[in-house]
């Protein structure tokens, strides 16, 4: 017998996956240069001359080990640099033996779910809309309930009245993710302090930790000149998700971490059980030549600076064309909010124009689209003909 949840996922790709295989069809039919596929995050600025040497030397100087088996949490060394680090760079107090390596982000965050969820299904967990789809996915999977929480939509920030409304006696966990994914929203030092005094509050209220999950793959990527608030310094019991995917245009290569903050309560207990999760899902020993490239790309990153042109390139344009765009801060994407309800439809629409954007109903909100930022800043600039005839069909 097979696990019909599991035929399910398999079966129907999330929409954004959907849409980068219709772009496939598209572009064989049409030309890849006539297709506008703004469906994934994929980076496209090219990764860090250094990242390719240093894999080039570790292959050929690092002897055996580099391909042997690592400690299931990954190499002591490495993690005691990522501690130094980020110590010294965002002025934390994270310690070497409470992080763990990880194949990206993706597997950080199911680790984390299943590590601070009971695994019985009362547990609920809070995402704030409009939010990564994949969420969902892992959160169900550590046999938890999604519940979310509307954005105020005049700024994307939370809805912190509903917000504390729906934290109950039940809620275990809080996934936060700034710069965002799908709106480009960077949750400023303000912001993030609210969020965590409603959550001191609601732990007091409920007597037990309710543990907040910061998503970071897009730490590095911000267009604006703010300081990234390290969320252990704000909150004690945190954990920090991080992948190397986005920033360093990596996402094949799989390789991330997580960090349990030092002052997280009984944090040596919840980082055992996120060895067990680890251990339990699978994702033990990331691959080691990507392990041993880590203490070279720490604070590396991509040429954010085309991401960004393209952001605010797509912002500016579209906004005078007459789409409303939420302002880009950071990350690899732009909201657009479509000018009919239907976000399905208008998505739908759009692909008659070869334009892949992605409807907004699976992020959790109705009534916009998300288009990337990382193409080519050449293809971002002969889409807009493409984004004035969609817009000229609704007027
Ligand atoms: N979290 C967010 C918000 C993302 O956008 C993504 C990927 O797009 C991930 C996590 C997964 O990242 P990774 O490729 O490192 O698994």
């Amino acid at each position: 017998m097979i696990n019909k949840d599991m035929l399910s996922l398999g079966q129907n790709r999330s929409a954004i996956r959907e849409l980068f295989e219709q772009g496939k069809v598209l572009k064989e039919k049409y030309g890849s240069e006539n297709v506008f596929d703004f469906s994934i995050g994929n980076p496209t600025a090219p990764c860090p001359s250094i990242i390719n040497e240093k894999i080039k030397s570790l292959a050929n100087n690092a002897g055996l080990s580099i391909h042997g088996y690592t400690s299931a949490s990954g190499d002591k060394n490495v993690r005691e640099e990522i501690a130094t680090y980020l110590n010294k760079t965002y002025d934390a107090s994270v310690s070497g033996y409470l992080i763990y390596l990880t194949v990206g982000a993706a597997a950080g965050l199911s680790i984390s779910l299943k590590a601070v969820t009971s695994g019985n299904s009362d547990d609920e967990v809070i995402v704030f809309a409009p939010f990564f789809p994949e969420y969902s996915v892992f959160i169900k999977n550590a046999n938890a309930k999604v519940v979310t929480v509307n954005p105020d939509y005049e700024t994307f920030y939370p809805d912190f009245d509903d917000f504390r409304n729906k934290i109950t006696k039940n809620t275990s966990a809080v996934i936060i993710n700034s710069p965002n994914n799908p709106t480009g929203v960077f949750y400023k030092k303000e912001i993030l302090t609210k969020l965590c005094d409603i959550l001191s509050q609601k732990e007091k209220e409920f007597n037990h930790p309710i543990y907040l999950i910061s998503d970071e793959p897009y730490r590095e990527i911000l267009f604006i000149d703010e300081k990234y608030t390290f969320i252990t310094n704000l909150y004690d019991n945190s954990i920090v998700v991080y992948s190397f995917s986005k920033t360093a245009s990596v996402p094949g290569e799989r390789i991330g971490y997580l960090i349990v903050n030092t002052n997280c309560k009984n944090a040596s207990e919840v980082y055992a059980a996120i060895c067990g999760a680890g251990r339990s899902l699978g994702y033990v020993c990331a691959t080691s030549l990507f392990q041993f490239l880590i203490p070279h790309c720490l604070g590396v990153t991509s040429d954010i600076n085309i991401y960004k042109n393209n952001a605010y390139f797509l912002y500016e344009e579209l906004t005078k064309i007459g789409y409303e765009v939420v302002k880009p801060d950071g990350a690899l994407y732009v909201f657009i909010k479509a000018p009919i309800d239907d976000d399905n439809e208008f998505s739908k629409k759009a692909l008659e124009y070869n334009l892949l954007l992605v409807p907004s109903e699976s992020f959790g909100v109705r009534g916009f689209v998300r288009a990337v930022n990382c193409l080519s800043e050449e293809q971002t600039k002969r889409a807009l003909p493409k984004f004035t005839e969609l817009y000229n069909y609704y007027k």
